[in-house]
């Protein structure tokens, strides 16, 4: 601590300083958020203040929570889910798997070894997170060519242990929907809890033209992360974990005697309101054809990239369901300032968020042009 204060003029000629020193998102490619969108911030900051871990004090603001849900409910064919907004989707995927050991230990299965989840090569490191709080075994079923997790593979690795089977609807590396309605039908068969991993997708499947079913729409889903703080455009941090049955959410219930509420179920304690009243603000302001018209236009850009790094030679690394474009391409050529990304093996990767306009793609492709010229 600074034994005396500064003086808010001090303070922010400081703050400025440090906040020039942060990237131009004119040149991040990289990134799964973007800039929020200006209802976010409005919204954001009309509810500074709220809490959402004492909802009683905020009535108001609860139901705006409510709310987003059940308008998650509604696009993912499911209008009674049950739900809430969390901090993002490492935190909607600890409670899918925390959900799904829970209703294991308590619907009279028992268990001779370590319970284990089976999850696609791609899944995102927060299963990884998730398995260590949890003490659950984490079984990685190898992808098919097409960067898509193999349903069949993933049977073969379900046993009497496996507590939830994961698919990721858009791979954060790749783009890519895995094969939800087999992986539906193999957790039905096995009586499974199925989690679908949409953080990434569930603001941009939905709303393209010929959409792949990954939602509740396919009786086998147990339940859905999304995150409004990515494709959703709202104020960080903001996800969604969705699921079919509402009730099964109480599961988790614990004790909170000094709140106005006298039980709850979510992994944080204090909750900002605020990036959900953003999260929604932008839901409402554009609707299904202002974000059809969003998705539509990273979809446009993102086919842009690709074809114009393969007319310089850069081939694709995979055909994209979403806005991630992925690339063979020499890693010491990347020309500055520009800030992309790089999978795990080893492929140029651009996500191609709202941000990401058409002349930031043609100045790209042109940057990138000469330097392999
Ligand atoms: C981004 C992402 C996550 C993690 O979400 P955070 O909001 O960063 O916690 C999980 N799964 C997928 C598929 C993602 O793309």
């Amino acid at each position: 601590m600074l034994n005396k204060g500064l003086s808010e003029d001090e303070l922010f000629t400081f703050f400025s300083h440090k906040k020039r020193e942060d990237l131009d998102h004119d040149y991040i490619l990289s990134s799964m958020c973007t800039i929020p969108h200006s209802v976010a911030v409005r919204a954001h900051c009309m509810f500074m203040e709220t809490n959402l871990g004492d909802p009683g004090l905020f009535p108001g603001t609860a139901s705006l929570e409510q709310i987003l849900v059940g308008r998650f409910g509604s696009l993912f064919h499911c209008p009674e889910a049950g739900g809430y907004a969390t901090s993002g989707g490492t935190e909607s995927n600890i409670q899918a798997l925390r959900l799904a050991k829970a209703i294991r230990c308590t619907d009279g299965h028992g268990h001779n070894g370590q319970p284990n989840i089976v999850v696609p090569e791609s899944a995102h490191f927060s299963f990884k997170k998730a398995c260590d709080i949890l003490g659950l075994g984490m079984r990685r079923v190898p992808l098919r060519k097409d960067f898509r997790m193999d349903a069949d593979r993933a049977a073969e690795q379900i046993d009497n242990n496996t507590i939830a089977l994961v698919g990721v609807a858009g791979t954060t590396e790749y783009g890519m929907v895995d094969p939800i309605a087999d992986l539906a039908t193999i957790a039905l068969e096995h009586d499974l809890f199925f989690h679908v991993d949409a953080a990434f997708g569930g603001m941009v499947i939905p709303f393209l033209d010929d959409p792949v079913p990954f939602d509740f729409a396919l009786p086998g889903v147990t339940s859905i992360a999304v995150d409004p703080h990515k494709m959703g455009m709202s104020t960080i941090p903001c996800g969604c974990l969705l699921t079919r049955d509402p009730g099964i959410l109480n599961t988790l219930n614990i004790d909170t005697p000094y709140l106005t509420v006298k039980q709850e179920y979510t992994l944080g304690g204090t909750r900002p309101g605020a990036p959900v009243a953003g999260a929604l603000a932008v839901l409402d302001y554009l609707g299904v054809e202002g974000m059809k018209a969003v998705v539509a236009g990273c979809m446009k850009n993102t086919e842009r990239l690709i074809a114009g790094m393969e007319t310089l030679g850069i081939p694709r690394a995979a055909t994209p369901d979403v806005n991630v474009a992925t690339f063979t391409c020499d890693r010491g050529r990347m020309p500055g300032p520009w800030k992309v990304s790089w999978t795990c093996r080893k492929h140029l990767r651009i996500v191609c968020m709202p941000h990401v306009h058409r002349d930031r793609i043609e100045a790209f492709l042109k940057d990138i042009g000469e330097t392999h010229a």
